[in-house]
């Protein structure tokens, strides 16, 4: 069966991405405010999986001046904040960027890669 692309783009955190579809009336059924062909807005593979307390995450993106330094980084989710405008996740940072003490960091959920434990 033929497949054909769909080109998304994520919500959260912006990257791109494209998924293999068999249907041929895919747009109509998952999409059909949309044209085919059009770009599709879903998800990420690494925005979709939940982020609870005790997570172990890695700092995949910088989007706020404060986690930039924290690029590449891992930590632990300590609390996670949220409100009608959206959530905020306090990280414990595993290593400092600076003085040798533990940070703790308030990230959006687009700056956050969840890791295996
Ligand atoms: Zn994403």
């Amino acid at each position: 069966m033929e497949t054909s692309r769909v080109f998304c783009k994520c919500p959260v955190c912006g990257d791109f991405y494209h998924i293999l579809v068999r249907d041929p009336d895919w747009y109509e059924k998952m999409w059909p405010e949309g044209t085919p062909g059009e770009l599709v807005p879903g998800t990420c593979i690494i925005c979709f999986s939940e982020l609870e307390k005790g997570c172990r995450v890695k700092i995949r993106k910088s989007i706020c001046s404060d986690s930039a330094s924290f690029l590449g980084k891992e930590g632990t989710v300590l609390d996670i904040l949220t409100r009608s405008d959206g959530t905020l996740y306090k990280v414990e940072m595993s290593e400092s960027v600076d003085d040798g003490q533990p940070k703790t960091v308030y990230f959006v959920r687009a700056e956050l890669e969840k890791l295996k434990k």
